[in-house]
C-alpha cells in the first residue's frame, strides 16, 4: 500500500517535505491552519545548500523567475560606512558551491512550493484545518477520522509556535532571545547610504546590525534591523515605532539613523527553540522551526527546514517506511548539522554586534581577509548537500 504521510503546517518546511515525500511515491495530506497561504514575513536569503535541494525538486526554473542573484555579500561599517569585507556570490557562488545564492520574497517561495505540491497527484492541501491534540493517540485518531486510516508518519512543520512541540513531546516552549527584528520593504531611494542596493549589504554597528537586499520579482528592497529589545508587544508583525528603533542606533552614521527614522517598520520579537526532543511516540516528528527555531544571524532558518525535509524523505525511503528507524536516522544526521549552524549564528551575533575594542579588532581582521578566504570559511555550510547524495565539505 502507498505510504500515507500527514504534514502539519504549509510553511517552507512543510511544503518542501510534502513535495519530497510525494516524489518518492507517498500519498501526502497537508494540513494548514490558515484559510489562505498568507504573505507572512518578507525576504529570505537562500544559500546554495538550500537552492541545490530546491533544484533537485525541479523548482529552479520557476524560482529563477522570482529570485535575484546578488553579486556580493558585503559587510560595511555602520559607523563610518566604509566597506569592511565582501564574499563574492553571483556566478562565483555557482562555481564554488554549484548552486545559486539567491534572495526572494518568502511569499513567492511559498507560492511556488504550493503550486508544485498541488500539481502532484499524490498530494492534497487542506487549508483552514488546524491539527493538534494532547497525546499521540488522540492526534493519530484525529487523522484517522479525516483520512480513513492512521498515517504512517506525522510531520509537524508548524513553526516556532508549534503546539505539538510543547504538548506531546513535553519539550520547553520557544523562548524570547532578547532580540527584535525590525522589517520594512522600501525603495532603493529610501536608503541613500546604500551603495549597491542589488547586493546583500550588512551594516555592522554597536549592539545592532542592519541588512538590505532586493526582493527579486516582488520588487522593493528588504530592510531588516536586528536590535536588542524587550517583549512589550504581544504579537509578531505589529507596527514598530521608528523613534524606538533609531534609539538603538547610538554611535551610528547620522545618514543611516535619519533614513531609518523615516521608514514604516514592522516589529518581530525573535524566539528560538533549543529542543532536546524532536519526536513524539513512534510516528510524530518535528521539522524546521518547530524543532529548532534559530535567530536569523546566519540567515539559515528556512534553509535548515528545507534540508530537514529532504533528509527526512530520504531517510523514510532508505528505512523502507519504518517510522521509528526513519526518525532515528533523520535525527542522527540533522542534530549535529543544526547545532553547527546555530553555533555559526551565535558567532555572527557576537561579531556583528561587537562594541569597543572587540569591534575594532573585528574590523581589522575583516579588512585583511580576502574575499576568497571568507568564501572558504563557508564551504562547510553552503557546500553541504542533505539527503541520499549527502556531501559534507570539510
Ligand atoms: P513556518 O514558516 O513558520 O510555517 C509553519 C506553518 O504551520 C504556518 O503556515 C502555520 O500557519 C502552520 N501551523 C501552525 N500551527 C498549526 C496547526 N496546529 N495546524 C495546522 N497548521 C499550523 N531563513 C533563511 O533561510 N534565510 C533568511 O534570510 C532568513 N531571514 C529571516 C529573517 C527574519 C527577521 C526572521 C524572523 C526569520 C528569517 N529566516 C530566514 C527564518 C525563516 O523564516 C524560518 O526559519 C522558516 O520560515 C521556518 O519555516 P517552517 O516551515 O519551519 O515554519
Amino acid at each position: 500500500m502507498q505510504p500515507l504521510i500527514a504534514v502539519v503546517g504549509a510553511g517552507i518546511g512543510g511544503l518542501t517535505a510534502a513535495l519530497a515525500f510525494a516524489l518518492h511515491g507517498g500519498q501526502v495530506e497537508i494540513f494548514e491552519q490558515s484559510r489562505v497561504l498568507q504573505e507572512v514575513g518578507a525576504g529570505l536569503q537562500l544559500s546554495p545548500n538550500a537552492t541545490g535541494l530546491l533544484d533537485s525538486l525541479g523548482l529552479t526554473g520557476r524560482l529563477a523567475e522570482s529570485w535575484h542573484e546578488p553579486e556580493r555579500l558585503a559587510l560595511v561599517s555602520g559607523t563610518t560606512l566604509r566597506p569592511l569585507a565582501h564574499i563574492p556570490v553571483g556566478q562565483a557562488a555557482r562555481q564554488r558551491w554549484s548552486f545559486p545564492y539567491a534572495v526572494i520574497h518568502r511569499a513567492a517561495l511559498q507560492r511556488i512550493l504550493a503550486e508544485a505540491v498541488e500539481s502532484q497527484a499524490g498530494c492534497r492541501l487542506h487549508l483552514d484545518t488546524a491539527m493538534a491534540a494532547d497525546t499521540e493517540d488522540r492526534l493519530l485518531a484525529r487523522f484517522a477520522d479525516f483520512l480513513g486510516r492512521e498515517p504512517d508518519l506525522v510531520i509537524r512543520a508548524d513553526g516556532v509556535w508549534s503546539q505539538q512541540r510543547d504538548r506531546i513531546t513535553g519539550a520547553e516552549p520557544a523562548r524570547f532571545t532578547g532580540h527584535i527584528a525590525w522589517r520594512a520593504i522600501v525603495e532603493a531611494s529610501d536608503l541613500p547610504f546604500v551603495n549597491a542596493s542589488d547586493d546583500v549589504n550588512a551594516f555592522l554597528g554597536p549592539n545592532t546590525h542592519f541588512v538590505t537586499y532586493p526582493l527579486g520579482s516582488a520588487h522593493g528592497i528588504n530592510a531588516v534591523a536586528i536590535t536588542q529589545g524587550v517583549l512589550d508587544k504581544p504579537e509578531w508583525d505589529a507596527a514598530g515605532d521608528p523613534a524606538e528603533l533609531t534609539g538603538h542606533f547610538g554611535g551610528w552614521n547620522g545618514g543611516v539613523v535619519e533614513a531609518l527614522g523615516r521608514l514604516d517598520w514592522r516589529f518581530w520579537p525573535l524566539f528560538e527553540a533549543r529542543n532536546q526532543i524532536w519526536h513524539a511516540g513512534k510516528r510524530i516528528v518535528l521539522l524546521g522551526d518547530a524543532a529548532h527555531a534559530m535567530t536569523p544571524f546566519a540567515a539559515q532558518g528556512a534553509a535548515m527546514a528545507i534540508e530537514d525535509a529532504i533528509e527526512l524523505a530520504d531517510s523514510f525511503r532508505r528505512c523502507g517506511g519504518d517510522p521509528v528507524a526513519t526518525i532515528s536516522a533523520y535525527e542522527a544526521v540533522r542534530r549535529p548539522r543544526v547545532a553547527k549552524v546555530r553555533k555559526r549564528g551565535d558567532f555572527n551575533r557576537f561579531a556583528y554586534h561587537a562594541t569597543g575594542p572587540v569591534r575594532l579588532a573585528r574590523d581589522l581582521v575583516l579588512r585583511h581577509r580576502s574575499p576568497q578566504a571568507l568564501a572558504g570559511d563557508l564551504d562547510w555550510l553552503y557546500g553541504y548537500r542533505a539527503g541520499a547524495e549527502r556531501k559534507e565539505p570539510a
